[in-house]
């Protein structure tokens, strides 16, 4: 039988009564790793008592105490830091390089939460009317829920229940079952780092146990970050139950490649930006939209796709590692067949990959097509997978266009070397991260993380000043002081009385 992960509740790491198991699978070969169970409905109860037991006492502690909780779990967790990315990458198939920089990236979210006291000052004025002064605190709102995907569970709950627990929440995480591993481990190096032991619950399980987290009355807000139907579902069914919600949803972000720009550059992007971590991140550039005569280079990248191959995650050559799981290749496979059947040219197949000694992985080969159409399925859905589709248009307005059409918002970018088209696309372009010849814009967590339209439904984002908007309410004070209680003080006393 293989190890059963346990549930952190109640400040122990514990062993569910449930009898309903989910196999966690190494994505390069069919191997269980471990089964995470799926929470029962007295154990999701009592991690939410036990997170609102402790709220009452962890509200209570000073700012620079909760500032200094996050400055040890950044310091344990950079010495962990490979310790951790070996995990993630036995259980998401992630190449070791990207599975570190998906705990780097989160480590950087923990070094922000360290910031805390500056980011919950509030604001004060003098005299808003004749001796009246005003002045805001912020607060923390309860217990918070964070519900995260499988494609970064290392980043994603370090998104959230830091930001949420530093501003004087505590917080209730329900991992992706399909990597839960990566975030056990990051609760136990958070209690290693001194958190107290309730401040944090992680519980496990699917939609169930998530419709437990947006239903309850003491969840006062839910963090949530993954595909798009099961994003709008938690955002309805969390927003109807009154609570706050940001719900950072699916995407197809589009590179817009002017024919004055770098060749190398566009073309060495593009492969590492559409097919890294095997197309599966919401920042991954699935469209590439040739202006004008750039579409000359479409050659050329077919070129760079064709020397580019997924393997193991301790494959040194490796660019890129397995899907998620066979359903996620079967659903990549199947998109590719529409594309063709579509009329789309298909430059590259991946779709009959193998790797030598790993016959069972979930393997995508780089796919590339060109002459896709609005119209076609490869453009509209999402595939995360390494698949790229090329659209040609004439002018730039035309790529603008095409972009804002697009129902997702979430990352798009311009390679050029003119900087009053960039300037042009930056700011008529309808989506939340914009890059100039960078391709990938994902802001670091002194900004926030702002996808727009289809890929978020909210208003305050993920991480950076937003974040503590989001998990905190805001208090205003306003104050009158008698002069007549200056008299008072001045002649009370021991003896006045
Ligand atoms: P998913 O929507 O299948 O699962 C996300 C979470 O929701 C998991 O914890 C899962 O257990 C839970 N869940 C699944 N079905 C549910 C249901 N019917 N009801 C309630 N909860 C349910 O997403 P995924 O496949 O794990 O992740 C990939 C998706 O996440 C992609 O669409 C990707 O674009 C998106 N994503 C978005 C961002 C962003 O910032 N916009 C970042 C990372 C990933």
């Amino acid at each position: 039988m293989s190890t059963r992960l346990p549930q952190l509740i109640n400040g122990e790491f514990a062993q569910s009564a449930t009898d309903t198991w989910i196999p966690v699978t190494n994505p390069a070969t069919q191997e269980v790793l471990c089964e995470a169970p799926a929470a029962t409905g007295e154990e999701m109860e009592q991690a939410i008592a036990a997170a609102k037991a402790a709220f009452e006492e962890w509200r209570e502690v000073p700012v620079t105490e909760r500032a200094r909780l996050m400055m040890r779990y950044q310091a344990l967790l950079k010495e962990r830091h490979d310790d951790i990315a070996k995990v993630l990458a036995k259980e998401t198939g992630k190449t070791f390089e990207d599975a570190k920089g998906d705990v780097w990236r989160g480590i950087e979210v923990v070094e922000q939460a360290a910031n805390i006291p500056s980011l919950m000052m509030g604001e004060t004025v003098e005299n808003v009317a004749r001796s009246i002064d005003t002045h805001s605190w912020i607060q923390p709102l309860g217990v918070c829920a964070g519900i995260t995907p499988f494609n970064f569970p290392a980043m994603i709950p370090l998104w959230m229940f830091p930001m949420a627990i530093a501003s004087g929440n505590t917080f209730v995480l329900k991992p992706s079952e399909q990597d839960p591993m990566t975030p056990n481990l990051l609760a136990e190096l958070f209690l290693e780092a001194g958190a107290p032991k309730n401040v944090l619950q992680v519980v496990h399980g699917g939609k169930q146990q998530v419709d437990t987290l947006l239903t309850h009355p003491e969840i006062k807000a839910v963090s949530f970050v993954g595909s798009v139907p099961v994003g709008q579902h938690v955002y309805r069914t969390a927003t109807e139950h009154l609570k706050r919600a940001q719900c950072f949803a699916g995407a197809k972000n589009h590179m817009v490649i002017m024919p004055d720009a770098q060749k190398s550059q566009v073309v060495g992007n593009l492969v590492g930006s559409s097919c890294g971590a095997a197309g599966q991140r919401c920042m991954a550039i699935s469209v590439a939209v040739f202006v004008g005569d750039s579409k000359q280079w479409i050659d050329d990248i077919k070129e760079e796709f064709a020397k580019v191959r997924p393997g193991a995650w301790d494959d040194a050559g490796a660019a890129y590692g397995p899907q998620i799981s066979p359903k996620a290749r079967e659903r990549i496979l199947t998109l590719i067949k529409q594309g063709k059947e579509e009329g789309a040219t298909c430059l590259l197949d991946g779709s009959g990959c193998t790797v030598d000694g790993l016959p069972d992985g979930n393997w995508v080969g780089p796919t590339l097509f060109t002459d896709v159409k609005p119209e076609m399925s490869i453009y509209n859905e999402e595939i995360f997978g390494p698949v790229l589709c090329c659209v040609c248009v004439d002018t730039l307005e035309e790529a603008i266009e095409l972009v804002n059409n697009s129902p997702y918002g979430n990352g798009t970018s311009i390679f050029t070397a003119s900087g009053a088209a960039a300037r042009k696309y930056q700011h008529e372009v309808e989506v939340g991260q914009v890059g100039i010849n960078i391709p990938i814009p994902v802001p670091l967590p002194f900004f926030s993380f702002t996808g727009w339209k289809g890929s978020f439904y909210g208003d305050q984002h993920a991480y950076g000043k937003q974040a503590v908007r989001f998990y905190t309410e805001t208090k205003t004070v306003t104050s009158r002081w008698f002069d007549d209680d200056i008299a008072d003080a001045t002649h009370s006393g021991p003896n006045m009385t």
